[in-house]
């Protein structure tokens, strides 16, 4: 009898972590078709300073606040050939909750 009620306790933890998981995965598949998630939607900016901005209002699936890391600029990234006046930027940021990383895709247009 206690063999069988382990065996469900175990159950029952592996389908709760189970379904944990599928939310984040399904949470994470959301995220990616937001704008800037990825170099094919790119936000496009005008200005470096946008990318704080844009930053600022964005959330990671477990709902926290992201901070940038890092940022660069990305050269080849096949999507567009980009004209002189354009730069493909990239901000890495990571979640203040759970410490995922994401990464925010930047087209900045210059204005002459
Ligand atoms: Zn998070």
């Amino acid at each position: 009898m206690e063999g069988l009620i382990f065996v469900l306790l175990i159950a029952v933890i592996l389908g709760a972590a189970y379904r944990r998981k599928r939310k984040k995965r399904q949470a994470k598949v959301k995220q990616i078709q937001l704008p800037g998630r990825t170099p094919a939607t790119a936000e496009m900016i005008h200005h470096s300073r946008q990318i704080d901005t844009f930053v600022r209002q964005q959330r990671c699936h477990c709902g926290g606040k992201v901070y940038v890391c890092a940022q660069s600029n990305i050269q080849n990234h096949g999507v567009t050939a980009m004209s002189h006046h354009k730069k493909m930027h990239v901000a890495v940021c990571e979640c203040m909750r759970c410490e995922e990383v994401h990464r925010f895709y930047f087209e900045i247009e210059y204005l002459n």
